[in-house]
């Protein structure tokens, strides 16, 4: 309950911090400042009602409010798609003033059914970076069973290693998961791999997905579709969300290569961008993005993009919160960059 306060305190918080910032016109001088720097959104699932276990985490958020995310990009922002960004990068140019490129990570379908109809009414183009080895095995994300199991609890109580049981419902589900997550993404990869499969195994006695498709992933089908105005593109976020960073080049190039050409078959379009799953990458990562020829890459870290910026390094602008209003307003701004204030970030 302690830290159930303390959480909606500290949202609380950021979301008054915004306000504070948009009334003192922060929000203006922010996007001035940005001028022919990329600035791009990242997102992951955009649902009609957070509850339960898709509250857990800052996964997914409200459609009403992506949807005055969305108008507000169409106002105040020069929306990109990929291709103008990977001409830009490629050719070192400048970007359009206030350059922003919608993008969203994993695939979800919700986002299919909730934001790409209110992007395509306001011809927003956006990237969504897809995991062919999930898609094709009708599997979700193993965090997301995970955000289930915690959430909702399991019949007998189980140790999966690694200091994580699953019993009763959590009393404290966020703090669990984040905990689980944290601990799983210290192991080297082979063992984070076990307990993907030990979590999803798991998930799968309990039908995880079936009780609760707003964690499904959208199959090829629903990408064709979605991708063949030529307004939303898709890109690889490796086959099955697995950690890059520590692996060998070949290794990488292999997930790489695999990825891009599943989705090339699949869709029957050049895929020109990746994302590095939890933003874990290093030198041999980035370096077999290059080589296995994609344009640019995604990363987790935050900040603007100049056009001579490492293509396979670009920064990203996490959008959360539950898409509280006044904070994407101060972050796709730079407002919230302007003020840094300390641990609101
Ligand atoms: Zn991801």
């Amino acid at each position: 309950m302690l830290s159930e306060v303390r959480r909606w305190s500290a949202a609380r918080l950021r979301g008054a911090v915004a306000r504070t910032l948009l009334a003192t016109g922060a929000e203006a001088r922010g996007r001035r400042r940005q001028g022919a720097r990329l600035r791009i959104l990242m997102y992951h699932g955009v649902v009609a009602r957070r509850t339960g276990p898709g509250r857990c985490g800052n996964l997914f958020v409200d459609q009403k409010a992506f949807a005055r995310h969305a108008r507000s990009l169409a106002r105040d922002f020069c929306v990109v798609s990929l291709e103008q960004v990977a001409e830009s990068v490629q050719a070192g140019r400048p970007f359009p003033d206030r350059a922003v490129w919608i993008t969203f990570d994993d695939g979800y379908r919700n986002v299919v059914t909730t934001a790409l109809p209110v992007l395509q009414a306001l011809r927003l183009p956006a990237t969504v970076f897809v995991l062919p080895g999930l898609m094709d095995a009708g599997e979700g994300l193993w965090f997301d069973a995970l955000r289930v199991l915690l959430v909702d609890g399991v019949e007998a109580s189980e140790d999966v290693g690694h200091g994580l049981t699953l019993g009763r419902p959590s009393a404290d589900p966020e703090r669990a998961w984040t905990e689980a997550v944290r601990r799983i993404l210290r192991l080297d990869p082979r063992l984070q791999r076990e307990m993907a499969a030990q979590i999803l195994a798991r998930g799968r006695c309990e039908q995880w997905l079936p009780r609760h498709p707003e964690f499904a992933l959208a199959g090829w089908d629903e990408w064709r579709r979605a991708c063949s105005d030529g307004l939303i593109s898709v890109g690889s976020h490796g086959m099955r969300h697995e950690t890059l960073a520590g692996l060998s080049r070949e290794a990488c190039m292999e997930e790489w290569q695999r990825s891009k050409s599943r989705i090339e078959d699949a869709l029957g379009r050049t895929c020109l961008a990746a994302a590095y799953p939890y933003g874990a990458l290093d030198a041999s990562a980035a370096e077999a993005a290059r080589q296995a020829g994609y344009a640019c890459a995604v990363t987790t870290d935050e900040g603007l993009n100049e056009a001579q910026h490492d293509p396979m390094r670009l920064r990203r602008t996490m959008i959360g919160d539950g898409g509280d209003v006044a904070l994407f307003r101060a972050r796709a701004s730079g407002a919230w960059d302007l003020a840094r204030p300390r641990g609101s970030r």
